[in-house]
């Protein structure tokens, strides 16, 4: 098992059989993490990208079975931030708090149209930051709209490439539509995020080694991988949830397979476990996303119970950020932390 890692380590190519072997076997977790943190340094440095995280709206027409935010929960208070605020909160977060990146998440709203969007979209620009949009499915023409407007990147997670499951806890939704809105978004010109949930009832380390392999059939640029933590007011809400152990071991592998892109530290992770997310550093990720969003609505985008920071002010969840990677003795990117893998790939 160990000549496996070594070998992936170097070579970055594992079959879906050798994926599953080294997710079935506990016993070799801690090399795996050394492995994937040594690739980590060796393709994309000491450096940790900070996104400022800013969820502008709660309110979602879909109703995915795992999150907080479907539709069909009434006992979530809804909210969404003008974009008047929406543009302050960026600004506090480039001018003040020194960020770089601004990342706009929300459940699929429609109230925010591509015209609001691209108003929204060149006025943060005008700051000179890289943002980045997770609003969910559009059109190849929407994408390429928010490119227009100054979106450098977009996060869609594929959640799960096993689609009966994704057709079961994604109710009225398609696989397919999802994967297409994927390659639209790389046809956009945008740096493509995606990635997947660990720890959905009936998902299996044959359906991870997919993931996995679907992540780098993709060209993704950048990778998210969060446990399922279960919410009480969903249908999985008796559901176990995923461990940060199986977790980081999708992630650290992922790392191994595509050494050159982005891979933020979730925080699911740390919700999961205290330190969380301070091992995903220390395995593979270089990217942490601290929340900039005001306390009165974070406590509202709750996808998850017990996310973690909710209590914490903008400013204190930074802090909280920089004293962990001083802790590792890692330091905080001073670019915009694009993603190598994009700009390896960009004029090929
Ligand atoms: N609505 C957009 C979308 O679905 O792409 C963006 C926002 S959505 C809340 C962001 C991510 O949250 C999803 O891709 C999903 O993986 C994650 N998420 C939702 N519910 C979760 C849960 N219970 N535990 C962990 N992650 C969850
Ligand atoms: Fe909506 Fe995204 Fe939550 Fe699904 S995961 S319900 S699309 S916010």
């Amino acid at each position: 098992m160990k000549n496996l890692i070594k070998k992936a380590a170097l070579e970055h190519i594992l079959s879906r059989e050798e994926l599953i072997e080294i997710l079935r076997d506990d016993s070799c977790s801690e090399e795996l993490y050394k492995a994937a943190d040594g690739v980590r340094q060796k393709y994309v440095g000491d450096e940790i990208h900070l996104r400022a995280l800013i969820e502008f709206s709660n309110i979602c027409r879909n109703n995915c079975c795992y999150c907080g935010l479907r539709r069909d929960n009434k006992n979530i208070e809804r909210y969404r931030i003008d974009e008047e605020t929406i543009f302050k909160l960026a600004e506090h977060a480039v001018k003040v708090m020194g960020l770089k990146t601004i990342v706009l998440q929300s459940g699929e709203d429609m109230f925010y149209t591509t015209e609001k969007l691209e108003r929204l979209l060149q006025r943060i620009k005008k700051l000179d930051v890289a943002i980045t949009l997770s609003i969910g499915e559009k059109t190849l023409k929407e994408y390429q709209a928010y490119k227009k407007s100054g979106a450098d990147r977009f996060l869609l997670r594929i959640e799960t490439t096993d689609k009966d499951l994704y057709l079961r806890y994604d109710p009225g939704m398609s696989w397919e539509q999802r994967a297409q809105c994927l390659q639209d978004l790389k046809k956009a010109g945008l740096e493509l995020g995606s990635g997947c949930l660990v720890g959905l009832p009936g998902q299996t380390t044959e359906s991870y080694a997919d993931d996995i392999l679907f992540f780098k059939k993709i060209g993704a640029d950048m990778i998210g991988v969060g446990p399922f933590i279960a919410h009480p007011d969903t249908p999985l809400r008796n559901a176990s949830g995923g461990t940060l152990q199986m977790a980081l071991k999708v992630m650290a592998l992922t790392r191994l397979l595509l050494p050159d892109i982005n891979i933020p530290a979730t925080t699911a992770m740390e919700s999961l476990a205290p330190n969380g997310q301070k091992k995903a550093l220390q395995s593979g990720a270089n990217v942490i996303m601290p929340n900039v969003t005001l306390t009165t609505y974070r406590r509202h985008y709750e996808l998850y119970p017990g996310k973690s920071n909710t209590g914490y002010t903008p400013d204190e969840s930074l802090q909280k950020v920089k004293d962990l990677i001083s802790s590792i003795g890692r330091k905080v990117g001073q670019d915009f932390g694009t993603s190598k893998h994009f700009s390896n790939n960009f004029n090929k």
